[in-house]
């Protein structure tokens, strides 16, 4: 059996190069070495301007990453001065990511970014700056608060338990909840993993790709992505497409 094909979205950043500075497709390392350790085979996607519409025809599995904030005019708020790192090109081409991924059925992992980008397609909005009791200074596979899961919910299962600590790299929250999600992970008010009765999306709020070299139960997220991810893949090689 063939590894499940797994897309992952990238940030596109000015950065100094041997011609100058330059834009640059950057992702980090712990993404693709979480999904290749769970049997899967990441594809790392670049943004580009103009994204056509079968960007994930042979793909089995989404990952949408975490990285800079969304603009917030997307869910109809100027800017906070706090706001950093907006690259409309990015939030412009993982909106045709979610929206391809949803169209084609194919699993999705949300993390940090990821996560708040669906919130607000989904008519969300985000707490714009929560200040800095959510963004750790300890290494990044350090626990840095715990969260409570609901029982039942694909997080809690994926875990193994309704309480876990995890690492804390954002600034920025969910604010309004957006359309037919479920808060299933809260640290107090602050939401930490949603996902969807009508999609299969786990959406989470912190970097488990941090911790899944050292938690077993953080690499279980991967896990069980991946294993979703293959079955559907085993399900189109059965029943193929009619081509059109
Ligand atoms: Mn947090």
């Amino acid at each position: 059996m063939a590894r499940p094909l797994i897309a992952v979205s990238t940030a596109i950043e000015e950065l100094p190069t041997a011609f100058g500075a330059t834009d640059c497709t950057k992702l980090t390392t712990a993404y693709t070495d979480a999904l290749y350790a769970v049997g899967g085979q990441p594809v790392i996607l670049p943004v580009i301007e103009t994204p056509p519409t079968d960007l994930l025809a042979h793909m089995d599995g989404l990952v949408l990453t975490g990285g800079g904030d969304i603009d917030p005019t997307m869910y109809g708020e100027p800017p906070d001065p706090t706001v950093y790192g907006i690259r409309p090109d990015r939030d412009t081409f993982e909106v045709a990511l979610y929206a391809e991924a949803l169209e084609r059925r194919i699993p999705i992992l949300a993390i940090c970014r990821g996560m708040q980008l669906i919130n607000i397609l989904r008519g969300g909005s985000l707490l714009q700056d929560i200040g800095s009791d959510h963004w750790q200074s300890t290494p990044s596979a350090d626990v840095s608060h715990s969260v409570s899961i609901d029982e039942g919910s694909a997080v809690a299962v994926a875990v193994g338990t309704c309480e876990t600590g995890v690492n804390s790299y954002h600034h920025q929250a969910v604010g309004r909840l957006g359309a037919g999600l479920r808060v299933t992970a809260r640290c107090g008010d602050i939401v930490e993993a949603f996902e969807a009765d009508d999609m299969d999306l786990l959406a989470i709020q912190w970097h488990p790709e941090q911790m899944a070299a050292s938690v077993p139960t953080q690499r279980a997220l991967f896990d069980s992505f991946v294993q979703r991810a293959a079955a559907r893949s085993r399900i189109q090689e059965e029943t193929p497409c009619p081509t059109t």
